[in-house]
């Protein structure tokens, strides 16, 4: 084995999301990218997503069975993208806004001393959407500022929507656009893990080849510190 495989293969990336299904939907592609090239991935889901809509179709799950369910679905869902190591935390779904801020960030930075990751990857507090993305991507944020570490920061963003960032107000250099397309078989697989989530979308089950057509070739992220003036986006972390 060669130097440089040696040292990629100590890179970590943490991830911290809220719900299970987070990692999967968002930005399957780019987990099992990372852990295909030998990246030591740990995802923390602040919560087991009881409070889901969906509960299979037709419903087979209901508000006593679901966090089980869920916690199982996400359990394939990390071993089909690669995922080593998941933690939860065992916020309640849709409280993580209440939680006290202060000890959330805190707990997050025991993890970013502990694990000392290359990349952390959250929501953007902001542009998360949900509350509960919103609220772990601001103690992700302020945990990693606490820190101090080395490693970069970046936020997942959704869809294709930063293919055009300066229609968001940011630039191309703030921009990682990460080629998925060879992996987006482990994507739908992790999709289909997430089997109660994903059964009312009838595209999910179609056969492979069509499934894999819905798919974006490319993930996008937004780095929190980006620094070097550059006109293209980068295509790495
Ligand atoms: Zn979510």
């Amino acid at each position: 084995m060669s130097e440089p495989h040696q040292d990629r293969a100590k890179r970590k990336l943490l991830a911290v999301f809220a719900h299970p299904d987070d990692e999967s939907f968002i930005c399957g592609g780019t987990l099992a990218k990372h852990a295909a090239e030998g990246y030591d991935i740990t995802l923390v889901s602040a919560t087991r997503g009881e409070m889901g809509r969906r509960m299979g179709n037709p419903p087979y799950l209901n508000r006593e069975t679901m966090a089980a369910a869920r916690e199982q679905e996400l359990r394939e869902a990390c071993e089909v993208l690669g995922i080593r190591q998941l933690i939860l935390f065992g916020i309640r779904d849709k409280t993580v806004e209440f939680m006290d801020e202060d000890g959330l960030a805190g707990r997050i930075a025991s993890l970013i001393e502990e694990i000392d990751p290359d990349v952390v990857l959250t929501f953007h507090e902001v542009m998360g959407g949900h509350p509960d993305h919103c609220a772990i991507g601001k103690a992700t944020t302020a945990a990693y500022r606490r820190a101090e570490r080395r490693g970069s920061l970046y936020f997942i963003t959704f869809g294709d929507a930063m293919s055009r960032p300066e229609r968001y107000g940011h630039t191309r250099n703030a921009v990682v656009k990460i080629d998925v397309s060879a992996y987006l078989e482990a994507k739908l697989a992790a999709f289909r893990a997430h089997r109660c989530q994903t059964e009312m979308d009838e595209w999910v089950w179609l056969p492979d080849r069509e499934a894999l057509s819905r798919f974006g070739r490319h993930e996008y992220f937004l780095q929190a510190d980006p620094i070097l003036p550059a006109r293209e986006f980068r295509d790495s972390f």
